[in-house]
Order: C-alpha cells, then sequence, then structure tokens
C-alpha cells in the first residue's frame, strides 16, 4: 500500500519505518527541513534501538522516502497517518495546533478518497474537530480514524512490530476494512484489532496512561511511606506484584515520570475533565505528587550536607527520562540539575550515553558533561543516579571510591543492593529503603 506518514518524530519516524519493513511503500513529510535533508541522506535523527537497521534497509529498498512537500507525499496514498506534537498549551490542554493545521492543508490538498489516520493522542472529539475542517475545504469523500500510538520509546520498534492490541475508533465500514488489511502482518489471537468509536479510542490513550502513571506515583507514595516507618519497597513490591490483580509490572518507585507523554496527558485529562465539568481528584493528586517526587533527591543531599552545597562537586549518572533513548522531554534530571543550581557554588558533571547532546542544548556550560560515567566521578562529594542504564548498573565499585572524594550515592532508581553498597563502604540512600550508612 502507499501510505503518507506526517512527522517524523518518535511515533511517524516508527511507524513509517516498520510499516516500510512489511513491504508498503512510505512517504514520511516533515516540515523540518534540515530533518527531512538528513534522513534523504540515510541519517537517522533520533536514538532508538533497532529502528537504524531497519531504516537504512528500507531506504536501501525504496520502500521509505522523505520530503517536506505534502501535496506530493500524498498524491498517491490512500492512508494518511498524522504523527505530530500535541504538546502542552499554556493552559494545561493539548495544544491541537499542529493537527488543525495539517487538517487545513489536507482539505486543500486532497484530490480522492483518503483516510486520516491520527497517531497523536488527542483529546476526546478531536477526530471530530479534524473532520469538520478538512470537510471545510473540500466535497472530496474522506475518512477520519482515531488509531492511538502504544509504543514505549527504548521498546519502539518491538512495540510497533509486536503491539499488545491496536485500538482502531471508527464507525466508517470502508476504513475499517482497509486498516484491517494495513494490520493483518501486526495481529494474532493474542494481539488483536480492537474496533470502537471514535471519542472511546480517543479517551482509551489517555486512561491507559494516566492509569499507568497513577501506578508509579502510587507505588511513590508507598516508597515514600516506607522510609518514615522503616519498611523497605523492595519487598512491599515483591509482595504486591506477587498478587495477579495488580500484577508486578510498573511497580517500581523512582523519583517521578518524565518524558514526552505522561506529564501532558495527566494534564490534557485533568483540564478536559474539567472543561466537562468532572472533577478528577485522583489525577489532581498524581500531578501534585509527581512534581514533588521528581526533585525528591535534592532533600535528601541537602541533609547530608548539613544544608550546605557551597563548592561541592556533584556526579549525575543518567539525564535522559528513561534509559533506551536519547529523549530528555519532562526528565527527572532536569528538575534535580534546575534546583541543584539554584544554590551558588555547586559544580555539576553529568554522564549519560546518548542524551547528553539534547541536554547541552539546554545548560550549555552551566554543567559539565563527562566523556564517560566514570569522568563524571572525579573528585566528586556525591554521585545522584537519575536514569538506570544498563552500563550504570554494575561499574567497578572500588574504581568509583577511588575517584571520589567521598563515596556517597543518592540513587533516584534503585539499581544497587543495599548489601554491595554495604560490602563497598558507600554511604547510599536510596527509594523507599534503608540508608546505608558508610
Ligand atoms: P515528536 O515531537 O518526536 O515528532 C513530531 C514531528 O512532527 C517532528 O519531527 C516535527 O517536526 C513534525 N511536525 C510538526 N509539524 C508538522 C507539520 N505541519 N507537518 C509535518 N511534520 C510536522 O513527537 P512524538 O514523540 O513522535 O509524538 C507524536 C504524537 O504521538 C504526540 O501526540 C505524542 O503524545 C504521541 N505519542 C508519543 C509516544 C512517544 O513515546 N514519543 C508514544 C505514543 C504516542
Amino acid at each position: 500500500m502507499n501510505i503518507t506518514v506526517i512527522g517524523t518524530g518518535y511515533v511517524g519516524l516508527v511507524s513509517g519505518t516498520c510499516l516500510a519493513d512489511m513491504g508498503n511503500n512510505i512517504t514520511c513529510v516533515d516540515i523540518d527541513e534540515k530533518k527531512v535533508q538528513e534522513m534523504q541522506q540515510g541519517k537517522i535523527p533520533i536514538y532508538e534501538p533497532n529502528l537504524e537497521e531497519l531504516f537504512q534497509r528500507n531506504i536501501a529498498g525504496n520502500r521509505l522516502h522523505f520530503t517536506t512537500n505534502l501535496k506530493e507525499a500524498i498524491k498517491d496514498s490512500t492512508i494518511i497517518f498524522l504523527a505530530l506534537p500535541t504538546p502542552q498549551d499554556k493552559d494545561d490542554s493539548a495544544d491541537l495546533s499542529y493537527i488543525e493545521a495539517v487538517a487545513h492543508d489536507l482539505g486543500n490538498l486532497i484530490d480522492g478518497y483518503k483516510i486520516i489516520i491520527n497517531k497523536s493522542t488527542v483529546p476526546v472529539g478531536t477526530s471530530d474537530k479534524v473532520k469538520e475542517i478538512v470537510a471545510s475545504h473540500t466535497e472530496i469523500e474522506f475518512d477520519v480514524v482515531s488509531n492511538p500510538e502504544f509504543l514505549r520509546e527504548g521498546y519502539a520498534v518491538k512495540d510497533f512490530m509486536e503491539p499488545q492490541r491496536i485500538i482502531i475508533g471508527s464507525r466508517s465500514e470502508k476504513a475499517k476494512k482497509i486498516l484491517s488489511k494495513l494490520y493483518k502482518p501486526f495481529i494474532s489471537i493474542k494481539r488483536p484489532i480492537i474496533f470502537m468509536d471514535e471519542r472511546s479510542s480517543e479517551l482509551t490513550k489517555y486512561a491507559s496512561n494516566t492509569f499507568l502513571a497513577t501506578k508509579i506515583t502510587f507505588m511513590n507514595e508507598v516508597a515514600n511511606l516506607c522510609e518514615k516507618i522503616g519498611a523497605d519497597v523492595d519487598m512491599v513490591r515483591i509482595g504486591m506484584g506477587s498478587d495477579a490483580r495488580i500484577g508486578n509490572r510498573f511497580l517500581f518507585p523512582g523519583i517521578g515520570y518524565g518524558g514526552s507523554c505522561f506529564p501532558k496527558d495527566v494534564n490534557a485529562l485533568v483540564k478536559s475533565s474539567d472543561d466537562a465539568g468532572y472533577d478528577f481528584k485522583i489525577l489532581k493528586s498524581v500531578l501534585h505528587i509527581n512534581v514533588k517526587q521528581k526533585k525528591s533527591l535534592v532533600p535528601k543531599v541537602n541533609r547530608y550536607f548539613d544544608n550546605n552545597l557551597s563548592n561541592k562537586k556533584i556526579a549525575i549518572w543518567g539525564l535522559a527520562f528513561k534509559p533506551s533513548t536519547d529523549d530528555i522531554r519532562e526528565a527527572p534530571a532536569i528538575d534535580v540539575i534546575n534546583e541543584l543550581l539554584l544554590k551558588d557554588d555547586v559544580q555539576i558533571s553529568a554522564y549519560d550515553p546518548e542524551a547528553m547532546p539534547n541536554m547541552k542544548r539546554i545548560y550549555g556550560d552551566k554543567i559539565h558533561f563527562a566523556a564517560n560515567a566514570y569522568e563524571a566521578l572525579e573528585n566528586a562529594d556525591c554521585l545522584l543516579i537519575c536514569t538506570e542504564w544498563s552500563e550504570f548498573i554494575s561499574p567497578d565499585f572500588s574504581k568509583m571510591i577511588a575517584l571520589m572524594k567521598s563515596p556517597v550515592i543518592f540513587d533516584g532508581r534503585n539499581i544497587f543492593d543495599l548489601e554491595v553498597m554495604d560490602t563497598n563502604g558507600f554511604h547510599y540512600e536510596s527509594v523507599g529503603r534503608k540508608i546505608i550508612k558508610s
């Protein structure tokens, strides 16, 4: 099938590349000329495991094309995916301006039946809005379908290729038939397509993301309580997770959720609910708790150093909002760094395997970016762990101690065993577990 994907970010590029790998002919459109030029030259603009190989293979196979020209891109495609940004607006709602702008363009450009499929996360009613905008420019037949994307950065290729389910929100039999054919290679008995109306589909995405944000936040609250009453959150987590009704995933406490989705999606659902006259109290608490949790390492550091961070050198491992991505949107490391930089004379030396170029765009030379994890530790008064990259999990502890001024770790991701920290002589504070004193 000939398919157009509008927007070549984490969702659009992964979707386009994976659909090309199934033999479809894909044209990806983006307004970012530099990005498009680079992709035309075979340069992949994001870090996502296993994507580059597929990207190169499908460019070489002449199934994956890039352009800034929307008119050309949609000429031969019946299927048009929207994978456009829906960032948080000033009033906390999802900013639909990117989607609306493209809907106007499509209304002016379509020259035959098209299915406009929205993969972006959008408030309930957006399909109707897009339909209205397109129809205001054309008499030509088209359908607008809601098809929210559930891929996770870091596992995006696997998630797209083996989705747990595909949600299609549409009442058009014609569109449903074409999309069933398109998605056939991706589904099985265990991985079904679930058809529903557009509004239910749009809400399914928000309900899923905000439920997961709530689950994380609930565990962070349990962990904070553990610290106060001397329980071990690891034990509590294992005990809870062995109950099939609860499940053992998304129960790991830490320094809050970040990323390009959960924060904005929780805000947007709260705003939509308020607008609809519904007070979604649990999500309001989630928002409030997460803001505090993202900074929660800093009070621990302050307490340890008696509120005197003057001339302290603080090492940070992990800047991305989670491992296996270079994405730093709403990363807890940013909250931690901003809070530390409020203090005079704190020096920060940070390391991340993939996210440093993005972080450099925010902080420039305000912080030092180390060449590797060990260099970040040189002469450091303490280490803060903000992202659980696998390369941090089994380090050379004696080398760490030799490099650091004092062997002190504040771990926001609970990556080390307490006994190992004890045996190696670290002062170690993690989330919801007892403090190991050196
Ligand atoms: P992104 O910011 O990485 O990419 C968006 C792309 O769209 C950019 O390359 C931008 O240049 C391009 N763009 C903007 N306006 C355009 C226009 N008029 N024409 C063509 N291209 C245009 O965004 P993303 O992370 O891929 O997210 C896209 C949507 O998918 C959002 O609604 C997001 O909430 C949702 N989503 C994201 C993820 C994720 O893990 N990133 C997962 C599921 C759903």
